[in-house]
């Protein structure tokens, strides 16, 4: 895909059409920066250039449980991956136009534009009704550049929340209204109220839902396990687990669009010494502590 990108700071005036203008993506539960819907089950996400290249450089067994990448950009230019996906391979998208809303986007800088985003796969794409899980995962958020006050602030919260002894940390949590229930909606800052048994309670809340797809989301979860634990030197600092699952599953829902679960937000992870950071040795604890407290509770 030719993805043609531009912005609206740089059209000088030009008309834009506003089949082309993008809209702000609907399902966001987690995170700092306003994610966009781009055509095709695709969001354009703002990231700092670290994410970009953790995204470039990625060991191959992280791929495995990660959103797809498809495309990143910087500045003006647009790289597209060599294995992105079929729509991406297959189509074009002519004059997508990034509104200067998005480019403003409070990434690092609340003054600057957002110079850099990628584009991934959305996990919501074609669920009609989807509940959404953002867990924070480890035990610690903070990545090896970190300055001594983010090292000590970051610390705290890991400390105060549930994120040091469980490994999760509830990031943003949204169920649509059903029959038995009004609309759900956690935020990030009630998620670091909670204690342990608030936490499990609304776990065990989003996972309302049929045996069958329990049954898929532990398979999942197992999935993700097993790759944590072989990812020798791998570690998930400030990445988060984002569970995605249909609300109103029928006969006829593809069980690919049942649920969806990805490792996201790698703004902070590293390997293998990734852009000069240190060597870690063995597998990530802190992320496998919080798939194991999160398996405890679904198999609950
Ligand atoms: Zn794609």
């Amino acid at each position: 895909m030719v993805l043609n990108i531009k912005r609206a700071s740089s059209l000088d005036g030009a008309t834009v059409n506003v089949q082309d203008v993008l809209k702000p993506f609907d399902h966001q539960v987690g995170g700092h920066t306003p994610f966009t819907s781009l055509p095709n089950g695709h969001l354009l996400k703002p990231c700092d250039e670290r994410e970009i290249y953790f995204y470039q450089k990625m060991p191959k067994i992280i791929k495995s449980i990660a959103p797809k990448c498809c495309s990143t950009i910087q500045g003006s230019s647009v790289s597209t991956f060599d294995d992105s996906c079929v729509n991406c391979r297959q189509h074009q998208l002519e004059n997508v136009v990034i509104p200067e809303s998005i480019e403003g986007s409070p990434i690092l800088n609340k003054r600057k534009l957002s110079k850099n985003f990628i584009v991934l796969s959305d996990l919501t794409y074609r669920m009609k009704s989807p509940r959404i899980l953002d867990l924070k995962l480890g035990t610690r958020q903070h990545g090896d550049q970190a300055t001594v006050a983010k090292i000590a602030c970051m610390t705290a919260k890991c400390q105060s929340t549930t994120s040091a002894s469980l490994g999760i940390r509830l990031c943003g949590m949204k169920c649509p209204p059903s029959e038995q229930n009004n609309q759900i909606s956690i935020n990030k800052y009630e998620g670091r109220e909670m204690g342990k048994l608030e936490l499990f309670m609304a776990v065990r809340q989003f996972f309302n839902v049929s045996e069958t797809v329990l049954e898929v989301v532990q398979k999942k979860l197992l999935g993700i396990r097993d790759v944590l634990s072989e990812a020798d030197g791998v570690r998930l600092f400030g990445a988060s687990l984002l569970i995605v699952i249909e609300s109103e599953p029928t006969d006829f829902t593809p069980t690919d669009n049942l649920v969806r679960i990805k490792v996201v937000d790698f703004a902070n992870s590293t390997f293998d010494g990734f852009q000069g950071d240190n060597f870690y040795e063995g597998r990530d604890e802190g992320s496998i502590l919080g798939l194991d407290t999160l398996l405890g509770i679904v198999q609950g």
